[in-house]
């Protein structure tokens, strides 16, 4: 089967490191309560910046916002998993395109099974919907909103991964990703 998967905050848990740095060099301690409380995407709120502080403290740390955040539990494990097994695991973000080879070699760094051609960067949120068509994906995977809502004319099985700013999807949801392994065992015994 061929999996498409975001990678921001659907791979890695970028915005709670994004809050983590934010408190580090704001010296500040707002409890991570805060964080999962949020109804945006966003993280500068609770530190009480505006946004366009928000912005500039975003693009001030970015680098190693990205050079530092962990994947979410059993991501690695269960896309390796994936692989082994025969799978075709595709990546598309749109981080801008001075990030994407070096998102390409920290992703594999990190463990995440990258093959030839499967990484694809650097398209706009709404641009998403025509590589995920073009590719034939039987399932994809996204945490933002925006993009989802471009998805739904489309043949594919399409899962929000869980964040406080998407509880308000009404569509098939990934909590932890130990639950695509299940799917995809269900899916192949039908
Ligand atoms: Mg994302």
């Amino acid at each position: 089967m061929k999996l498409g998967f975001d990678i921001d905050d659907t791979l890695l848990n970028l915005r709670e490191q994004a809050f983590r740095i934010y408190n580090a060099k704001l010296n500040r301690q707002v409890d991570i309560e805060a964080f999962h409380a949020l109804t945006c995407i966003s993280v500068h709120e609770p530190f009480g910046l505006t946004s366009e502080e928000g912005r500039a403290m975003w693009d001030r740390h970015r680098d190693e916002i990205y050079d530092t955040a962990a994947p979410f539990a059993n991501a690695v494990e269960v896309l390796r998993e994936l692989d082994r097994r025969g799978h075709e695991v595709y990546y598309i973000t749109a981080r801008t395109a001075q990030y994407c080879e070096r998102t390409r070699r920290s992703i594999a760094e990190i463990g995440f099974p990258v093959r030839e051609g499967r990484f694809f960067c650097g398209m706009g949120d709404l641009e998403k919907v025509h590589i995920i068509k073009k590719l034939g994906l039987d399932y994809y995977f996204d945490d933002k909103p925006k993009v989802l809502d471009t998805l739904g004319e489309l043949e594919l099985a399409v899962y929000v991964k869980d964040n406080s700013y998407n509880r308000e999807l009404n569509m098939p949801r990934i909590v932890d990703w130990n639950e695509l392994l299940q799917l995809v065992d269900e899916d192949e015994r039908m």
